[in-house]
């Protein structure tokens, strides 16, 4: 969903339950694990919430992927179209974004592997893995591509780099 829909989602939950709004660090941390949610379903998670929930729920985006899967569940076409689910191993849309040092160069690398949880990322250009193996053999994730704000440039800046290695600067991956 955009991040203007995901406000006036937020917005009216939170009037919905006398809540006052989180503040904008909390808010860009549960866009960035709920984004993937398409705008079409917003309405019904919307009602959803306010119908079923006796209080604000405590960890709002999984409450929101719990219900997107109901959603997806009471209709059969929706699941047709293109659709993400929540993996605590990848992006969320089946990419895993890591970096490793290397010693040779003294310098560290950006790599992306599709990840093999949960096959979302079908390209084939990217070699398959999954997380815990590739942390064990030395690749680091790098926390600025979670940086809320930094998101979408990171991972375009990252995106634009795939099947290369490309070469790490911190300076200017920052701007
Ligand atoms: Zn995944």
């Amino acid at each position: 969903m955009t991040e203007n829909i995901f406000a006036h989602f937020l917005e009216n939950v939170c009037s919905y339950f006398e809540k006052r709004q989180p503040s904008i660090n909390t808010q860009d941390l549960w866009y960035d694990r709920a984004r993937n949610i398409p705008d079409q379903a917003m309405d019904w998670l919307e009602k959803r919430i306010q119908e079923e929930f006796e209080m604000f729920p405590r960890n709002l985006p999984s409450v929101m992927w719990a219900l997107y899967r109901r959603w997806l569940e009471s209709d059969p076409t929706k699941q047709s179209e293109k659709t993400y689910f929540d993996c605590p191993e990848c992006d969320g849309m089946g990419n895993i974004f890591l970096k490793k040092y290397n010693e040779l160069n003294n310098a560290r690398y950006y790599y992306v592997f599709a990840c093999a949880r949960c096959g979302q990322n079908i390209n084939k250009t990217y070699p398959r893995s999954r997380l815990p193996q590739l942390l064990k053999a030395g690749y680091e994730e790098h926390p600025q591509i979670h940086t809320p704000g930094d998101v979408s440039r990171n991972l375009r800046s990252m995106v634009a780099g795939i099947g290369k290695e490309v070469r790490s600067d911190e300076r200017s991956q920052k701007g």
